[in-house]
């Protein structure tokens, strides 16, 4: 901990063989938790744009939309900003909204509801475009893909927004490209949909709370079965290696968004699978960049080479522990 206080926040995170790592910041409905002495980070990875949503008492309207999230483009002018369409259901639920299901989990969540209101849908993409038009610095995240269609209907109303956009505001395609265009993988279908969906958006961000939660089958927020909610379980390594292995060999740019980027063992998994791009909370990143800084890559690949072999969650976790420990890290 000494050391971490240490370490200088404006220094950028690369291993200690040389590779660099980019550390975005997830925001939104944690905004106001960021804390003073960020230092150096390359963006944001996600930002959770319930908020606008959660603050009102009917669907903001798509000037109340532009206002909050211009605020946050013009925060960060030359960084890319990741915002995701509306991910409601499950978990989050809006009062004048509410959806009432056996298994929300399972339910009318993300972009499945958005799909089905693509007034909702519309609205905020519109708002969304209009707010990036000064800096163009903005990228929009499609929250819980689990088919190619979704993929395809979103891109076909994402479309028919930036072309209404461009006829409003008088503006070229030149002068006013579509921004880059990404899927969250937090649903299993969507891991083994990574090459079909690397010919169909530019970016893809790993979902771990969620893609834990399904591929467990253990509800992320029900106290009784927390337990069996293991990160480091071997089936959710071998995810994340199909996921980043695929991702590489399709060319597809690739992220992590979860809470398993902000957890410092879940990071230096991530980095030895090949991960480059982890998009974490504020909190943590101070934390994980030192470890980054301290370590090289190639004995992360050795530690995740062995993790690859274990058969338990607690077998994997002690690999790391271990190692950070002989590191005097732990
Ligand atoms: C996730 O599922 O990992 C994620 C980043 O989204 P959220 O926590 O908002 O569901
Ligand atoms: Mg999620």
């Amino acid at each position: 901990l000494k050391k971490l206080v240490e370490s200088d926040p404006h220094e950028k995170a690369v291993t200690l063989d040389g590779h660099a790592i980019s550390i975005l910041l997830n925001t939104g409905l944690n905004a106001k938790q960021h804390g003073t002495i960020l230092g150096h980070f390359d963006g944001i990875g996600l930002y959770r744009s319930e908020l606008p949503f959660i603050l009102t008492d009917s669907f903001p309207t798509e000037q109340e939309q532009v206002q909050v999230y211009q605020r946050l483009l013009d925060q960060y002018p030359k960084l890319p900003v990741t915002m995701r369409t509306l991910d409601i259901g499950g978990d989050k639920s809006l009062s004048y909204f509410p959806i009432v299901e056996d298994n929300p989990f399972l339910g009318w969540r993300g972009i499945r509801l958005t799909l089905d209101h693509p007034e909702i849908f519309l609205v905020q993409i519109r708002a969304m475009l209009r707010a990036s038009v000064k800096h163009q610095n903005l990228r929009i995240m499609l929250p819980m893909v689990t088919s190619i269609e979704e993929v395809d209907e979103a891109h076909k109303l994402i479309t028919q927004a930036w072309n209404e956009i461009k006829f409003e505001l008088n503006y070229s395609s030149e002068a006013f490209p579509m921004p880059a265009i990404g899927a969250m993988v937090e649903v299993p279908a969507a891991v083994f949909l990574i090459p079909a969906l690397a010919k169909k958006v530019d970016f893809v961000s790993v979902g771990s709370n969620d893609l834990i939660q399904y591929l467990l089958a253990v509800d992320r927020n029900n106290s009784r079965v927390a337990s069996l909610y293991d990160s480091y379980h071997p089936a959710v390594l071998q995810a994340l290696k199909m996921i980043i292995d695929n991702s590489k060999r399709f060319d597809l740019e690739v992220s992590i968004c979860g809470e398993l980027a902000s957890d410092p063992i879940g990071a230096l998994i991530l980095i030895g699978l090949g991960y480059t791009k982890l998009s974490m909370n504020s909190y943590n990143m101070g934390r994980i960049k030192y470890l980054i800084n301290a370590l090289p890559r190639y004995e992360l690949e050795s530690c995740v080479e062995q993790a690859l072999k274990a058969n338990k969650g607690t077998d994997i976790r002690a690999i790391f522990v271990d190692y950070l420990n002989i590191k005097e890290l732990g």
